[in-house]
């Protein structure tokens, strides 16, 4: 077969399973660099950076804005190397507060900016020359509505930044501690297990994430996926990023996907949890009836 027939070959059987009309944009993020959770045995937070990029750029992915919280490398000074292997990918690295604080959770407004501002040090080191200025709120709290969410707002705005939103998340982060206990007692039916439900929820919150949009927009917006740059959702990426294949994702970057103007509608809780449930919430569109994603189901008690 000839390279370029062989290419085509390879392009459509990418696509199988999405027609054009299931075609829709989305952007990943990672959040928690350079360090989601526990470390398994034998691995190391370079390693699992090397293996998430790896798998982004195989699918194509343009961009992922990683969500730095700089408390992890004072605590760990090898995991900055995960940094290091990000920016050398060309992706870029974004503020999700030193400490991972939410914002209602905060002692008080001023503590939160101080948290957020102690984040910034080391974005300046490893994004020289690039704008760093994009946040993601830990816990998607921006704590409800009122003068602490106003607050914060003015704040980052008048710092230049502009907010990482989310439209789309598996859930990644539940198994994070859950497969670290696993890997620990060498339980691969319990990983199996967990794997086989999570990628059956990945489906399902595709197609509810989809129907969602079309009741709250009448069409189906860009998507912002959130994932957590640990030692489960690498190990998962590579099948994650086949269904987001099938199902018909078209990667891009997040400022493409936030120029939509799903992104931009004004509201009183802008930042707080998901977009869509926000705007649905805002508009008084009722989401009951959607498609279902079945429970993550009780994985504390797992390879205990
Ligand atoms: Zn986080």
């Amino acid at each position: 077969m000839k390279p370029r027939i062989l290419l085509c070959a390879l392009l459509l059987a990418g696509t199988a399973g999405a027609s054009a009309a299931d075609r829709f944009d989305v952007a990943v993020t990672a959040d928690d660099l350079p360090a989601h959770g526990t470390l398994p045995a034998g691995m190391t937070w370079a390693g699992i950076a090397h293996s998430y990029v790896d798998t982004l750029k195989a699918h194509g992915v343009p961009e992922t804005w990683g969500f730095v919280n700089a408390k992890r490398i004072a605590e760990n000074p090898a995991s900055e190397a995960a940094l290091d292997v990000w920016r050398q990918a060309g992706y870029p690295l974004g503020n999700h507060t030193y400490s991972h604080l939410g914002l209602s959770q905060a002692p008080s407004l001023e503590a939160w900016e101080a948290d957020a501002r102690a984040g910034e040090a080391v974005l300046k080191k490893h994004m020289a020359g690039h704008d760093w200025h994009v946040l993601r709120y830990p816990f998607l709290d921006a704590a409800g509505t009122g003068a602490r969410h106003d607050g914060a707002l003015d704040w980052l705005k008048k710092q230049g930044y502009r907010i990482a939103d989310v439209s789309l998340g598996f859930d990644d982060w539940a198994y994070t501690e859950t497969y670290a206990r696993c890997l620990a007692k060498n339980d691969a039916a319990a990983i199996a297990g967990m794997k086989a439900s999570y990628f059956r929820r990945v489906d399902q919150q595709l197609v509810r994430t989809k129907a969602m949009s079309q009741r709250v927009y009448g069409r189906t917006i860009p998507l912002v996926l959130l994932t957590h740059m640990g030692a489960w959702s690498a190990a998962t990426l590579p099948e994650v990023m086949k269904r987001l294949d099938a199902a018909g994702a078209h990667y891009v970057t997040l400022d493409q996907a936030q120029s939509d103007a799903a992104y931009r509608a004004p509201s009183p809780h802008f930042g707080n949890g998901a977009l869509m449930e926000r705007q649905a919430q805002d508009a008084g569109i009722d989401l009951s009836g959607l498609p279902a994603v079945e429970p993550v189901g009780n994985l504390d008690a797992l390879c205990r």
